[in-house]
This record gives structure tokens, sequence and C-alpha cells, in this order.
């Protein structure tokens, strides 16, 4: 048994729901978009170049992500790239805004088994406006007590939120399936915090080394978290 939790934290993305997948997909098309210009792998490095660029301007999220496919296809085709190409892009970043919400396996059984023992909470990186709008189609809003979207995942984001929730870093579990932004910072505050790892993570989220904490749990799947969770 985990002990003296009182808050469990859930990502969103790729933790509650599918999302990664989403961005691989619009990325794959977008290259094959560009073929004429350069071969897919060039194409899909400028676009995270670009991407890496830009995080701090525009953030995390399908806009910032479609404001840089316009950007590189601008510098990839030198400025000489059809309107059609633009649009083309512009229609693949409202079919993602527009997607269905599919959410993980054991989710909804997990969360319903929580509720009421624990609050509950969606702690997210993203644009606000997508989230939320993911969340209401998701059908699970009404599992948690709190929803923060968070402009990052660092140490200084999580210290806000456990100061919002008066929640004591002991007393907090952060689930995910990041280990950069879901577990790391966590640790370092002195907080629980659960792996679950999913089949593909992005690039700018992957680390390179392992973790040793006693407060550090990882699961294949989110119902093996029950057990631990409750007698
Ligand atoms: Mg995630």
């Amino acid at each position: 048994m985990i002990t003296d939790i009182k808050v469990i934290a859930f990502d969103a993305d790729d933790t509650l729901w599918v999302n990664e997948p989403y961005f691989q997909e619009t990325e794959a098309r977008f290259c094959s978009l560009l073929e004429d210009y350069l071969p897919h792998h060039t194409v899909s490095q400028e676009l995270f170049k670009t991407e890496m660029a830009n995080l701090s301007l525009y953030g995390y999220g399908i806009k910032g992500f479609m404001l840089s496919m316009i950007e590189t296809v601008l510098q990839v085709s030198e400025n000489t790239a059809n309107p059609e190409i633009f649009h083309r892009v512009l229609e693949y970043g409202k079919e993602m805004l527009n997607k269905d919400i599919e959410l993980l396996d054991g989710v909804e059984e997990v969360l319903k088994a929580l509720f009421g023992k624990y609050r509950l909470v969606v702690a997210t990186k993203g644009d606000i406006l997508d989230q939320e709008r993911k969340l209401k189609k998701s059908g699970l809003e009404h599992y948690f007590h709190h929803i923060e979207i968070m402009s990052d995942k660092k140490e200084k984001d999580y210290l806000k939120l456990l100061k919002h929730l008066d929640c004591r870093p002991e007393s907090f579990l952060m689930l995910g399936n990041s280990l950069k932004s879901d577990v790391l910072p966590v640790l370092a505050l002195g907080g629980h915090a659960v792996h679950i790892p999913y089949h593909t993570t992005w690039v700018h989220e992957q680390i390179d080394h392992t973790i040793e904490d006693p407060r550090f749990y990882q699961f294949n799947s989110m119902a093996d978290i029950l057990p631990h969770l409750i007698s």
C-alpha cells in the first residue's frame, strides 16, 4: 500500500486518452506533403527543430504545432510553397482539434474506484481551450475535484499546484506517461510518482537514465495501481 496520499493527480495526454499517435500521424502526412522538397526524415527533423525553437513562445499543444508546421513549410520550400500546402496544414490541425476522445484501457474503472477516497485532479500541459474541450468530450470531468492546465510541468509548476490544493508533497501522487514531466519534478519535491508507460513517447519527453526512488512506482497499466491505493 502507498500510504498517506490525499491527492492523486492524473496527466491527461497518453495517460487518460490517446494523444501522441495523432501527432505522429499528422507529422507523417506533413512529411509526405513536402516530399518534393526533402526526404521525410529531414522534414521531420526540421519540424522538430522549429517546434523546439518555438516552445517557449507558443507552449504545448496543437495550435503551436500548426504554426511550427507552417514555418517549416516556408523554410523547407524556401518560401516557394504553393498556398494549397498551407491550406492542407491548416486542415490537418483542425482535424486534430476535432478528433474524438479515445480513452485508454482501465481509465474509467480506476477513476470510479478511487473517486470519493482521494481528491482526484488532472494536471496537464497543453492549450487550455483544447484540453478543456477534450475533458468535456471524455465524459470524465465529474470525477475531478480540480483541473490544472499548466504551461509547463517543472518543479515550480507543481509547487504552485500543491499550494493551490493546500497539499504537502508527501501526500501528493502524480500519475502519468512521461518520466520527464510527470515523474522527475514530483519526486524532486518529495512527492510520489507513478509511471505508466505509453507505447510511444514524444522525443522531447524522453530521458535516458533510470530512476531509483522509494516514492517511484512503475506499472504496465492504469488498473495495476488499484491494489496499492485501495485496501
Ligand atoms: Mg502525457
